[in-house]
């Protein structure tokens, strides 16, 4: 080993690759790879020691190492969801249920019957995977997956609506997160929005004075991540369905989150299942998989006959369709239905939304000592809070639940080192995601499963 301290004594790349664990790591990552990161570090070696830094050459191969590994971690990797928020667009939304990911690694493992008949020894559809289950807990006639709710939504009414107008209702125009805007959405799947009624109260009238010779279908949004409150009005599914049919135009729902089940049942608020919105006189339905549903990201179309094999025909549905992954996953969960009794036990999402106020608050109580330990120079304690659903389901129903929460009490400005606080958290091997709220960070436990992952995990915590 020798001490390096002019630019002279570096190694050039070739020596360094020379190394024995350089080789070890070229067999396992490439010379391609290990070459640029042996270049980036001698750079900056240079850089350091110019700098009047000097280290010892088994330095540059430790440097190196963490180049290397920096360079092939991926960078969509797991992370502790604590911010509170169960169905988090940023950090993936649903979690899967285990018989859903057995699902998903069988069907990659090896060939399908994707698109092929076993029983026929022909050519099948993949389409045809999920849909008996779909029609039998949502009482559509059928029902067609694509790859989420806005290809649905896009898909629905490009196949319906194409040149043709779809009134909506002014309170119903509505921008979710990721630039979903209702009105864009409408212009580019090629057809024309007709605006109704006012923000805050739209009538039957209203709807009844929008229908011309040129309108395709009427159109119903789930205002998924807003309520408008006060005075009020809004046209009924029920309303729009017999205005709709009257002028013999299909009713289109796009619920948005869409549930299955009727959240009541578990001690939730109600959120209109997608077989009420069907009963109610909507003719097709389009919904999320990986919201309340708590599956894999997809898009799901429910309703009549005619309307679904319009849509399947359209050549638009092959740029959409799921891959094996997606339907094996949604086949697992969709099955989780069958047996609602179970289904809070079986499907995360859900048994995280029911999850008992005094079990988070008993796990907090646990992991508060370990967290305190870990965390030198913050106070820790554990606090009531309130979760969210996220994704737009129930925007204005907050869940009860409770918190780890880390202040800073010797600064009268705690803000940088909560978020030097947080950030350690984050740079933790599975990253643990807070949220920072009133001058203290907190951590949500209602999703957290395993605590001894977590104390595990805690163990590399490098306090700023
Ligand atoms: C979430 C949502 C969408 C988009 O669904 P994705 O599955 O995210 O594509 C569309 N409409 C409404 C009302 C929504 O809430």
């Amino acid at each position: 080993m020798s001490i390096i301290d002019t630019p002279k004594q570096l190694p050039s790349v070739d020596r360094l690759l020379n190394d024995a664990a350089v080789a070890a790591m070229v067999r396992d990552y490439g010379a391609t790879l290990v070459t640029g990161c042996a270049r980036n570090v001698l750079e900056s070696a240079r850089g350091l020691v110019l700098a009047g830094q000097s280290f010892e050459s088994n330095d540059l191969v430790d440097n190196l190492g963490e180049e290397v590994a920096r360079a092939v971690r991926p960078s969509l990797r797991r992370v502790i969801n604590l911010t509170g928020t169960v169905l988090h667009t940023n950090l993936g939304r649903a979690v899967l249920p285990a018989c859903a990911i057995d699902a998903m690694i069988e069907v990659a493992r090896g060939a399908s019957s994707l698109e092929f008949d076993v029983v026929a020894g022909k050519r099948g559809d993949r389409h045809q995977h999920p849909e008996a289950l779909l029609c039998q807990l949502t009482g559509a006639e059928r029902a067609l997956v694509v790859n989420n709710n806005a290809a649905a939504v896009m898909l629905t009414l490009n196949s319906l609506a194409l040149r043709k107008e779809v009134p909506v209702s002014r309170g119903e125009l509505i921008e979710i997160g990721g630039a979903f805007r209702m009105p864009d959405i409408m212009a580019r799947a090629g057809c024309k929005l007709v605006e109704v009624g006012t923000t805050n109260r739209t009538h039957a009238a209203d709807f009844e004075a929008s229908v011309g010779p040129r309108t395709a279908l009427l159109m119903k949004v789930h205002t998924s991540n807003y309520e408008i409150q006060g005075f009020t009005s809004g046209v009924t599914e029920a309303e729009l369905a017999s205005i709709a049919h009257a002028h013999n135009l299909p009713l289109v729902t796009d619920l948005g989150s869409g549930t299955l089940i009727d959240l009541e049942d578990y001690g939730l608020p109600h959120e209109t299942t997608v077989s009420e919105a069907l009963t109610a006189g909507a003719d097709l339905v389009t919904f999320s998989g990986d919201k309340l549903l708590g599956g894999p990201q997809a898009g799901i179309i429910a309703g009549r006959h005619d309307l679904v094999e319009k849509i399947k025909r359209n050549p638009m549905t092959r740029a959409m369709r799921p891959d094996k992954i997606t339907l094996a996953a949604l086949h697992a969960v969709l099955r989780l239905y069958t047996n609602p009794a179970r289904l809070a036990e079986q499907l995360p999402t859900l048994h995280w939304l029911t999850r008992e106020e005094t079990e988070i608050e008993q796990l907090a109580t646990r992991l508060a000592p370990v967290v305190e330990r870990c965390c030198e120079g913050f106070r820790v304690t554990v606090a009531p809070t309130h979760s969210q659903v996220g994704s737009g389901a129930l925007p204005v129903d907050q869940l009860g639940s409770f918190a780890i929460r880390l202040t800073q009490p010797k600064l009268r400005r705690p803000g940088k080192a909560l978020e030097q606080l947080a950030r350690a958290f984050r740079d933790l091997p599975t990253p643990v995601i807070g949220r920072i709220a009133d001058d203290a960070l907190w951590f949500d436990l209602r999703c957290l499963e395993d605590e001894a992952e977590f104390i595990d995990n805690l163990q590399g915590l490098v306090i700023p």
